[in-house]
């Protein structure tokens, strides 16, 4: 059936190009989802654009004053396919946009049965599980068809009878005079939410809506590479919508858990690893539990302080990719805060040594670290 497309933006069928687009973004300041979260409102939303963009088109207005509608299949025009090239600004909305058609936006009496809504759910993973990839079982708290009337909402052998409020049109209209004139503007009808119709003997289960509450358990997927704030979509495992309409997505979020080694920045992984001055001195050897493996950390003889060696391909793995991250090793080269006496004169031997050699300190203090590093140093040769 044709939906009023003219209704909806509240402007009369002789509406100019110009006051139907002034009505349009009217209501789209009123009704943006940005401005204006309300689910109903967003409905509404969606009905005004998909007004406007019918009667700010000549071609689909035509069908529209012949009495057709361009948006049913077979109504002419090119259909709700033709939609979204006409640059609005609202392509975020489109989406949304096109799930509402076949729901049963737009005016007259909507259908009661009306698509249900997405549910999100968080589940916390390791590190680990988020490189490996990981099948969990989740029990979510939904919205399930009603086993007693199958969505009718009805009691068995009763059915809906005509809204007294709308007389079955599903909207109620007001006139007001305004400065362009007069001005119909329809609502959804408040006593069957613009159904057109009402159970007065509702199924006693759902008490009319179609769907009840249920706890149902989900074994989700998890693909290896995933990370904080992805999110995996189970098509048609969301709510049984109103009316027992077709069920919305369930979205299952990853919370990345934090690791006790490890720090992830995107494929890559880092870590900090605390070595002896000695062995930084001397070289020498370190075991690294990776997030799948093992690996061993050459540390060459006269190693920095801040050192970063990488371990190509042991970081985590891309999504849907065999490519891997790299891990990047830290070397933090921790100097003894409390050393012997043996320790101190040996140190203190070595330092000896060191000074003798004059023309390595002097290069290599005022050349890697400036005025400050070869003042300690010089401090601690002199004593
Ligand atoms: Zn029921
Ligand atoms: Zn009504």
């Amino acid at each position: 059936m044709a939906r009023d497309y003219y209704g909806t933006l509240g402007v009369g069928t002789k509406a100019s190009a110009d006051e139907i687009k002034r009505a349009y973004r009217k209501l789209a300041r009123e009704l943006h989802p940005d401005v204006n979260p309300d689910e109903a409102a967003q409905a509404r939303f969606r009905e005004v654009t998909t007004a406007y963009e019918v009667l700010s088109d000549p071609a689909k207005r035509q069908v529209v004053d012949l009495g057709g509608d361009p948006l049913e299949s077979g109504g002419g025009g090119n259909g709700a396919g033709g939609f979204g090239g006409q640059g609005f600004g609202f392509g975020d909305i489109m989406d949304a946009f096109f799930g509402g058609g076949q729901g049963g936006g737009g005016r007259g009496p909507r259908s009661r049965v009306q698509p249900g809504s997405d549910a999100l759910l968080r589940v916390e993973l390791t590190l680990a599980e988020c490189a490996s990839g990981v099948q969990r079982d989740i029990s979510v708290d939904t919205a399930v068809l009603c086993t007693t009337c199958h969505g009718a909402g009805t009691a068995a052998g009763t059915s809906p009878v005509r809204c007294d409020t709308c007389g079955g049109a599903g909207e109620v209209q007001s006139v007001q005079q305004s400065f362009l004139g007069r001005v119909v503007t329809a609502r959804v009808c408040p006593t069957c939410r613009g159904t057109g119709e009402t159970i007065p003997d509702p199924c006693q289960q759902c008490a009319g809506d179609g769907r009840v509450r249920s706890r149902r358990d989900i074994t989700v997927k998890v693909p290896a590479g995933v990370a904080e704030g992805m999110r995996i979509r189970l098509s048609g495992q969301g709510e049984v919508g109103p009316g027992g309409g077709p069920a919305g997505d369930l979205y299952v979020e990853v919370v990345e858990k934090p690791h006790e080694t490890f720090v992830r920045d995107g494929d890559d992984l880092h870590c900090t690893i605390r070595i002896p001055m000695t062995d930084a001195a001397l070289g020498t050897k370190v075991g690294l539990d990776t997030i799948d493996g093992h690996a061993e950390i050459a540390v060459e003889p006269g190693t920095q302080p801040g050192t970063i060696t990488t371990l190509r391909g042991h970081g985590m793995p891309r999504l849907r990719s065999g490519v891997r991250g790299d891990v990047h090793v830290h070397l933090d080269v921790v100097v003894p805060s409390k050393l012997d006496h043996k320790q101190a004169d040996l140190l203190r031997q070595f330092a000896d040594l060191r000074t003798r050699d004059q023309s390595e300190v002097v290069t290599a203090g005022s050349k890697q670290s400036g005025g400050l590093f070869s003042r300690l140093r010089e401090t601690f040769s002199g004593r």
